[in-house]
């Protein structure tokens, strides 16, 4: 028997592009339905992340007239990770696999029959890689490609130029549920979740209208995030840099008694303020980014529902329950 499959999709504002990609996917859909790849009870699960604009009730609509169609949404803008985790925990208990895309039309729709074919090769996580971001400015690109160098160098696993375009088996994802962090980095958490994995690639088109919820101010909050979620390094470098200082400091210390006893100690003014500005300089830092990590364990210690689900379009007894097996 065929895999079901969800296809999860969190929207933010999304009332421009989602009348014309929720076609897109549609037909998608049903094309793999009638090649025999996925099962017919597979369906598209939109994630309302707490829209301003209308599209819920666009959402509503949808599941309305065609029963591929379904919705969650949340009780309020809880940003694209946590309305990712809510779609994919809510889509696990009803489907085989889940891929994620985003709805904006930029990633390659037909990458998700590449996925199935290699999870049905046996992998239970395909990841979408892209092959080329010709379509993006310079600028995004740029910052884009030194997020993911960045986040290497700081310890935190991700796939190169891998997104949240990637299909989950309900196996990984009940395995990802155990994972109870309130600071989602999901494309850091599930290299760790572990178990067979690919890689598709595919080709990054221009969103297909609206505007990019990502700036500059988002993306580096999220490489913060995924860091200081993920690893530890920073606090070791903080530790290197402690350890290098002060053997300068000695150093310095053994000089400064040196030309003291030899007689040639001079006022030593410039050299002093510099240090003292050095060294705060340093400490600030320093200070900030165990701050940071405190901030992190501060906020998970509260341990508060990653995200609260309002409504939902029809009722949970009409969902089918995913019974593939390889
Ligand atoms: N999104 C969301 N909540 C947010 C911001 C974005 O659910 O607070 C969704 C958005 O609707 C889109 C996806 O996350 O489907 C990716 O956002 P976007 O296209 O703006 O990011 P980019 O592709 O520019 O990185
Ligand atoms: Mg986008």
């Amino acid at each position: 028997m065929a895999p079901v499959l969800c296809i999860v999709i969190p929207c933010y504002n999304e009332e421009e592009v989602l009348p014309v990609t929720s076609e897109i996917f549609l037909k998608e859909l049903e094309t793999l339905i009638e090649k025999g790849k996925i099962s017919s009870d597979s369906r598209i699960l939109f994630v309302n992340d707490g829209s301003k604009d209308k599209t819920w009730s666009l959402i509503c609509e949808m599941a309305e007239k065609n029963t591929h169609f379904s919705g969650i949404s949340l009780s309020r803008n809880r940003g694209h990770q946590n309305a990712l985790l809510a779609g994919l925990m809510d889509a696990k208990e009803s489907c085989d696999i889940t891929v994620s895309i985003d709805c904006d039309g930029q990633d390659d729709i037909t990458a998700i029959e590449k996925m199935v074919d290699e999870y049905i090769n046996g992998s239970e996580v395909v990841y979408g890689v892209r092959s080329r971001r010709d379509t993006d400015t310079f600028f995004k690109r740029f910052t884009a490609e030194s997020f993911y160098k960045f986040m290497g160098a700081m310890g935190t696993e991700v796939i190169y130029n891998h997104a949240d375009y990637r299909l989950i088996s309900a196996k990984v994802l009940k395995e990802l549920s155990e994972f109870r962090e309130v600071n989602l980095f999901l494309r850091g958490m599930i290299p760790l979740v572990g178990f067979k994995s690919s890689t598709v690639s595919y080709e990054r088109h221009e969103r297909i209208a609206g505007k990019s919820h990502y700036p500059l101010r988002k993306m580096a909050a999220l490489a913060m995030d995924g860091i200081t979620s993920l690893s530890v390094t920073p606090l070791r470098i903080i530790t290197s840099l402690g350890i290098i200082i002060s053997i300068i400091s000695f150093i310095g210390t053994i000089w400064a008694v040196v030309t003291r006893f030899s007689g040639s100690a001079v006022d030593g003014w410039a050299s002093l303020t510099c240090i003292v500005c050095f060294l705060g300089g340093i400490q600030l830092i320093c200070l900030g980014v165990i701050g940071e990590y405190i901030g992190k364990i501060y906020m998970e210690v509260k341990h508060r529902p990653r995200y609260i689900i309002a409504e939902r379009t029809g009722s949970k007894e009409s969902e089918h329950s995913g019974t593939y097996s390889k």
